[in-house]
């Protein structure tokens, strides 16, 4: 079935893995977005290939300019498109660890093809737990590293709801994002699950797959944390596509 623009309560996901047939080898994200007062945010972006559908999707949504993404981490099914969308003069916003993979780790970006990834300086980082506001919008950035040294989760207010995005800390069913990164750190993830763990949310939405309501999301990080703590992870070094 073709997948279509989901509506989470005024969250809305605007791309996902396979949105585009000619992609549909390579990595993408949920990208996820919502409307404030004077545009149209962005959780991550996709792979740097899909710009133009994931524009075309907020379009269905709002005559809103897109102002704002935050990134997750840096990987570049999730990053990419940032160049698609800074051309139309989209402010960028992540961790400053993740900000200088941009600028100068690119092979962390992406492992198989560091080559094909220009260089690119991030408009807006952070070092620490951080509150934007945009209007009466506000976005916490909780810093979450493990995945890599630069993922970040964000937790949004919004229509008396509170979503949770938590990028690849975590997967469905219990598992955790690919741990190829140069810096997967598995301690340092133990440690941010049992952080997100901590925060009450009405919405888990993940980067890839799946999307909780309170009980099953508040489940599925217990169970990973569980895992985790008895080294039942699946952890990968290999590359991914
Ligand atoms: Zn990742």
């Amino acid at each position: 079935m073709k997948e279509e623009i989901k509506d989470f309560k005024g969250v809305y996901r605007v791309g996902w893995y396979g949105i585009k047939e000619m992609t549909s080898y390579l990595a993408h994200c949920n990208v996820y977005g919502f409307e404030y007062k004077n545009g149209f945010i962005l959780i991550d972006c996709g792979n740097g290939f899909t710009g133009r559908e994931i524009y075309e999707n907020v379009k269905k949504i709002t005559s809103k300019k897109i102002t704002h993404i935050f990134l997750t981490h840096c990987h570049y099914d999730h990053s990419l498109n940032s160049l698609f969308f800074k051309e139309d003069g989209t402010e960028i916003i992540c961790h400053n660890i993740c900000a200088k993979s941009f600028q100068e780790k690119t092979y962390q970006v992406w492992y198989e093809f560091p080559h094909l990834i220009k260089p690119f300086k991030i408009e807006k980082t952070f070092n620490s737990d951080k509150k934007f506001i945009f209007d009466q919008l506000e976005i916490f950035c909780i810093y979450t590293p493990g995945h890599t040294m630069g993922c970040s989760s964000y937790l949004l207010n919004l229509n008396k709801k509170r979503f949770l995005f938590t990028g690849d800390l975590i997967m469905p069913d219990g598992e955790i994002g690919w741990s190829g990164s140069e810096d997967f750190n598995k301690d340092k993830l133990l440690k941010s699950l049992e952080k997100i763990e901590k925060i009450d949310f009405d919405f888990l939405l993940l980067g890839h797959g799946g999307y909780y309501d309170k009980k099953d999301g508040k489940e599925n990080i217990k169970i990973t944390i569980e895992k985790g703590k008895i080294g039942k992870w699946k952890v990968q070094r290999d590359y991914h596509y």
